[in-house]
């Protein structure tokens, strides 16, 4: 493919070409018996790569915020308390999701780049009584990574649900629904899960379920109630069809297709593809001479990288050059810093070879930019890294 560009942003990301060709296939009936079987497959699919055998598996038509807003939509009603563990933008968002369903939300913050201390966030819980913690596995605004499986335990202690937005992390980074005390996990269809943009992806806890039927209020948003979405979700699990809203054909058969790739491969071995991955890519950031936005190795992603531009480097024109050899990454998002970095996304089916032709990508743009560095650094440094 002598025109494409690599695609190495924090989503969408490479597909696999299985998955690709799934979604030019002929689009069936969502009735069609193949769909009804490929749909219960990656319901049953989910529940083993979100590590949560005792879930219950949400597919919608939509994209991650969708899924944040029906979590939102349905775990909230008004007056109810939230309080969010904030990393960066898409805690703000979530922070904004819970308040339109009248909650009163509550946000636990740190510096740009870290994350909060388990202590204040501890603080918070034993002030008042929340009825639900939200956090942002892998904030792609900031590429800082929050250690849930603490936060699981503390949402224990305190009887609180725990929401994780694992949109750039689910299928990337570690993350133990079950076993870690997880409430409700959600994604999308277009980062580590490898399928094109279009599917908002829920798993949901027993426990978040017995909130929901608890209700005391109507959901309210109509498209996202699972109400209406449960006996739809249990239908196709059991191979039966069903219809509340047509769902994306031919995503689901994609999904399927990559839900597959993924078993196959094996949670623990994607889960350390991506550590090795990303300590390349860092070793080779870190070689030139660039920053970055998370402060301490231990709050960095594997999922993805946020350099900060060296002295001199303008920000638009570096990311033009990068794309120019070859490569697309993405500019700043957090809104204070949206103009002193860049991001690279390394997810889903991520290689060696994409990761050395990022750097190389980069270390061509940096040398036009009249930035001084050895030419080779970066490339060296990915290289050793690898196999440490
Ligand atoms: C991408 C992303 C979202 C939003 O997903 P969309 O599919 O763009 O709506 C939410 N949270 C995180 C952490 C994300 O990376």
């Amino acid at each position: 493919m002598k025109n494409r560009s690599l695609l190495m942003i924090p989503g969408p990301v490479e597909f696999e070409p299985a998955v690709l060709a799934e979604m030019g296939s002929p689009t069936t009936s969502h009735l069609a018996p193949g769909f009804i079987e490929a749909f219960g497959q990656a319901l049953e699919g989910m529940r083993q790569v979100f590590l949560c055998p005792e879930g219950q598996p949400f597919v919608i038509a939509g994209t991650g915020t969708l899924a944040m807003d029906s979590a939102g939509a349905n775990l909230v009603e008004p007056g109810d308390r939230a309080l969010v563990v904030n990393t960066g933008y898409f805690g703000d968002r979530f922070g904004m999701i819970l308040e339109r369903y009248g909650a009163q939300v509550t946000h636990v913050r740190a510096a740009i780049g870290d994350c909060p201390a388990l202590e204040e966030v501890e603080k918070a819980l034993s002030q008042v009584e929340y009825k639900l913690v939200t956090v942002t596995q892998v904030d792609t605004s900031t590429g800082v990574l929050v250690d849930i499986a603490a936060l699981g335990k503390l949402a224990r202690m305190y009887g609180v649900l725990l929401v994780v937005d694992g949109v750039c992390s689910l299928a990337g980074e570690e993350l133990k629904m079950s076993e870690w005390g997880v409430d409700l996990t959600l994604t999308a269809s277009q980062k580590a899960v490898g399928v094109p943009p279009g599917l908002a992806l829920l798993m949901v806890s027993q426990h978040a379920l017995e909130s929901f039927k608890a209700r005391r209020n109507p959901v309210l948003n109509y498209y996202a109630d699972w109400n209406n979405w449960l006996p739809v979700m249990q239908a196709y699990e059991a191979r039966k069809a069903s219809y509340f809203a047509t769902p994306a054909v031919n995503l689901v058969y994609a999904l399927n297709v990559s839900l597959g790739l993924i078993l196959a491969e094996g949670m623990e071995a994607r889960i350390e593809r991506h550590r090795k991955i990303s300590r390349s890519c860092k070793a080779a950031i870190q070689a030139l001479g660039l920053e970055q936005v998370p402060v301490r190795p231990e709050v960095a992603a594997h999922t993805m990288s946020a350099p900060r531009f060296p002295a001199g480097v303008n920000g638009p024109d570096f990311v033009t050059r990068v794309g120019r050899a070859g490569v697309t990454l993405a500019r700043g998002l957090h809104p204070a810093i949206r103009s002193e970095y860049f991001r690279i996304g390394h997810m889903g089916s991520v290689n060696l070879g994409d990761i050395l032709a990022t750097i190389g990508a980069i270390e061509i743009a940096l040398k036009e930019c009249g930035y001084q560095f050895t030419a080779g650094a970066g490339l060296a440094a990915a290289a050793a890294a690898i196999n440490e």
